[in-house]
């Protein structure tokens, strides 16, 4: 029986999801997907100092935000609970008990100082910094006397002096060569906690507790940031003194930002959250974030017609390892920005007008957040599917339906001007005439009225279609009128067209 798909993201709770993490996050997810796998996420908060509950909650929401449900993690349980890396201090007692028993780690009792000022002293002699061995020589009787007497001591695994190779499934074969690592810790030295007291160990480090897990969680497929590469020789060198298969590993290429520099805040690196709260869709943010460092194998023809623009389920089947890439990705915010007006108009109605509704209620503008309290959810997506045709982002959507909110809008001084002299008048005037007189106002009501108006007026183009459109919708451009009007219905189109006339053509 083939083996099932088991992959996991493990952020360090360490502040908001940013875009290289919801990167490494959807790769698993797709090809926990493809393979009918599962998608565990584990919370790796083992450097206490950097990792809070309050920032575990904040990237939480923002793995919910994105739509992406893990099969296990903390809120979800599941049969390898619990998993959260601070709650599984027993197992990783356990584990670093067996290796203890068989001389593969020791007790380190060198202080921070003594080891910085150490790894100084070998970086000035341009020396790889490894641990000097101080400790590893000490018998388990002298340390387990110092340990009675109340020192506290990290545990240091033995690395071995031997070449390990790697095979990468996307770097290929990557060697790290005896003697490049030198015996490092495992667990820090206990801190005053009741658990760690009690348990004798301090908090492990991140590639011990990391392999733990990755195999007592049964993963199949490492697939995680090139950024890991190096510490995968340390985490290679466990799995080997434990006796475990190794799990498949994929190192992703990093996402440089537009100006070819590692991504920082200045240029594309913002938390997830960050791009949707300026009113980007999830949906296109994903999908953007999918072919940053990935290809697919063959040509795709999704149902978009777009290559490159694909629904979850088929980036789901087109994902694979092979596709991942070498070279670096460029963060291209103008691509992402062009993905995002392709979602506002590819994606349903409704979905635009759900991720839109925030924006429309916190909107600065008066007169919107007010239309807001006013309006059904129907006319607010029969809104918002006019709107996003001409637009980037959500957020842009706001000041577009003032049209829609405002009955005497100001106008401009061209808009005035528009509204001068005979002709327009004779239109306004007929086409109240006209719109009084129908029962509905349809699309294509109105587009026969119109025809109706430049005949009874005798006027065309420009000096027809400007005096109806400021008179209708208070602005000189937008969506075409004859969308508008029926979503504003007969009375409303009647008293907009008599304010203008009292106002501008008495
Ligand atoms: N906790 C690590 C991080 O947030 C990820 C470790 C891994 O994927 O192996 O970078």
């Amino acid at each position: 029986m083939a083996e099932i798909v088991r992959v996991r993201y493990a952020p360090s709770p360490t502040g908001h999801l940013h875009v290289g993490g919801v990167r490494t996050l959807l790769f698993n997810s797709l090809f926990a997907k493809k393979h009918g796998g599962k998608l565990i996420l584990r919370i790796e908060n083992t450097d206490q100092q950097r990792s809070t509950p309050e920032h575990e909650q904040t990237l939480l929401q923002d793995v919910i935000s994105l739509g992406i449900t893990p099969d296990e993690g903390p809120d979800q349980g599941g049969a390898f609970a619990p998993y959260r890396q601070s709650d599984r201090m027993k197992i990783y007692a356990d584990h670093v008990q067996m290796l203890l028993d068989q001389n593969l780690a020791y007790p380190c009792f060198c202080s921070a100082e003594t080891i910085s000022a150490k790894r100084e002293a070998a970086l000035k002699l341009s020396r790889t910094p490894l641990y000097d061995g101080t400790c590893a020589k000490l018998s388990k009787e002298e340390s387990s006397n110092r340990i009675k007497s109340g020192e506290r001591a990290g545990i240091r695994f033995r690395a071995p002096n031997i070449d390990f190779v790697l095979k990468d499934e996307v770097r290929g074969s990557v060697e790290f060569k005896a003697g490049s690592v030198g015996d490092f810790l495992i667990t820090r030295s206990p801190q005053s906690s009741e658990e760690e007291v009690a348990l004798g160990i301090g908090m492990p480090t991140y590639n011990f507790a990391c392999v733990v897990d990755d195999h007592l969680m049964g993963m199949t497929h490492i697939i995680r940031g090139e950024d890991h590469l190096s510490n995968t020789a340390r985490q290679l060198m466990i799995y080997d003194a434990f006796h475990w298969d190794l799990p498949k590993f994929a190192h992703t290429a990093m996402v440089l930002g537009s100006d070819r520099q590692k991504l920082s805040k200045r240029n594309g690196d913002a938390g997830a959250h960050d791009y949707l709260a300026q009113g980007y869709l999830k949906e296109a943010l994903l999908n953007f974030l999918a072919f940053l460092g990935w290809h697919p194998g063959s040509t795709l023809t999704p149902r978009s017609g777009h290559p490159e623009i694909l629904t979850p389920e088929e980036l789901a089947a087109a994902f694979d390892l092979d596709g991942l890439q070498k070279a670096p990705a460029v963060f291209d915010l103008e691509k992402l920005r062009w993905m995002n007006a392709q979602y506002m108009r590819l994606l349903p109605a409704e979905r635009v007008a759900e991720a839109a509704r925030s924006f429309f209620e916190n909107s600065e503008i008066e007169s919107v957040r007010l239309g807001m309290k006013l309006i059904t959810s129907e006319w607010f997506v029969r809104m918002v599917d006019l709107l996003r045709m001409d637009h980037t982002l959500l957020s842009e959507l706001p000041l577009a339906s003032r049209i829609l909110f405002e009955d005497s809008p100001a106008l401009d001084e061209a808009s005035k001007q528009a509204l001068l002299g005979p002709e327009s008048k004779a239109v306004l005037i007929a086409l109240e005439a006209a719109i009084d007189a129908v029962p509905e106002l349809t699309s294509e009501v109105f587009l026969g009225i119109q025809k109706q108006v430049g005949v009874s007026a005798q006027v065309k183009g420009k000096q027809l279609f400007m005096p109806i459109r400021i008179a209708t919708t208070g602005a000189s451009h937008g969506p075409e009128v004859k969308n508008i009007v029926p979503l504003l219905g007969k009375s409303r189109v009647l008293k907009r067209i008599r304010h203008t006339r009292e106002q501008f053509q008495s």
